[in-house]
């Protein structure tokens, strides 16, 4: 059996090798002839699994000390909550957001709930395929929040801002994909199921001296200062998902960390839109200065070709190429695992398709 070509944005490919092992550990983990997913969480084995997954985040993203590093449940899309019930004041809460596209958007209708938005730059006047710049962020506000890589849209802040207050980031769809300043963040947080494992579980890290400061009540499981108290174990935790966040990470590290794979990263993306570019056939969505590295969005300037061109995928074994339906067209999401062999198979399919 060869396996598809995945380009699936989420939940997407991960390392064979990780696969192997996850499917070891159902069966019989740490060779104690038990499952990860039927022993305690509380048992030493799986302390152990997510004290490293949590050693491993600290150390491929180089986080200084005065940070916790959590796995918790919900999804991104309950950050978008938790972000505002434990950052913005509960009297005259002020917050500055930026609406680079649908999950921008969602996580502005949650802060609304808790105070005060402030839209700071939004693209949704050309359907998100542009990074706002040039917009000014006031002084006065609790905290600034920005979604660092858009997956519907295909575009990525390439410079962040200088903010005067906090800086809090939705990294789901770019986590581990190329070098970050974590000095520069006050709260990170990613759905694991992009770039860094199986989905049901949220990496957030967060500097420990931004909390417990709005002078608002928060509900336990919502305040992240109860999760840090219990190093991610206040109540039971998605044991699979950290298990495989782990093992996933310890692939990049042993591979060569963040810096190793930003450098294949670059070069995938560069592959692929050089092809898009090139071929009379394709468009890019994106504008060009703000194109993610992570999903690549494009066209073809003829939509009669599309079944060809679907036909075509289908035959080479290619998977998860629709785009989203806000956008149309196609979308290649290239997270870490995908192999440049895929993006090769794929430009040859836009290569033939130019040439028949
Ligand atoms: C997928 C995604 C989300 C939503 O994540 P869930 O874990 O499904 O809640 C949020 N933000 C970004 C940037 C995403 O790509």
């Amino acid at each position: 059996m060869t396996k598809k070509h995945n380009f699936s944005a989420g939940p997407c490919i991960l390392p064979q090798d990780v696969l192997k092992k996850a499917s070891k550990a159902i069966i019989n983990f740490n060779n104690d002839n038990l499952s990860l997913i039927e022993i305690s969480h509380r048992s030493q084995p799986f302390v152990n699994v997510m004290k490293k997954a949590r050693n491993l985040v600290k150390e491929l993203l180089e986080v200084p000390s005065g940070y916790s590093i959590l796995f918790l449940q919900g999804g991104a899309s309950l950050e978008f909550l938790m972000v505002p019930i434990n950052l913005m004041k509960e009297n005259e809460g002020k917050s500055a957001y930026l609406n680079t596209g649908t999950w921008a958007k969602k996580a502005i209708i949650e802060a609304r709930n808790f105070g005060e938005v402030n839209i700071v730059g939004d693209s949704s006047d050309k359907n998100y395929n542009y990074i706002p710049k040039g917009y000014s962020i006031p002084e006065d506000i609790d905290y600034f929040h920005c979604t660092s890589n858009n997956t519907i849209f295909g575009t990525q802040i390439k410079h962040f801002p200088k903010v005067p207050s906090l800086m809090v980031c939705d990294m789901s769809s770019d986590i581990f994909s190329r070098k970050i300043d974590m000095n520069k963040f006050d709260l990170i947080y990613a759905g694991a199921q992009k770039n860094m494992g199986p989905a049901g579980t949220t990496l957030v890290i967060v500097k420990d001296k931004i909390l417990g400061k709005t002078g608002r009540k928060i509900p336990t499981m919502l305040d992240y200062q109860t999760h840090i108290s219990k190093d991610s174990m206040f109540n039971t935790p998605p044991v699979f998902a950290v298990y495989v966040s782990m093992l996933t990470l310890q692939w990049l590290k042993d591979h060569g960390g963040v810096e190793w794979i930003e450098k294949i990263n670059e070069r995938k993306a560069k592959m692929l839109y050089s092809e898009i570019d090139r071929n009379p056939l394709f468009e890019g969505i994106a504008n060009k200065e703000d194109r993610s590295n992570m999903n690549i969005t494009f066209v073809l300037k003829d939509s009669n070709l599309e079944d060809k061109f679907d036909v075509l995928c289908e035959e080479e074994g290619i998977s998860g190429l629709k785009g989203h339906r806000s956008v149309g067209g196609y979308r290649a999401s290239i997270y870490n695992a995908l192999p440049i062999e895929s993006i090769e198979v794929l430009i040859n399919i836009m290569k033939n398709l130019e040439n028949n």
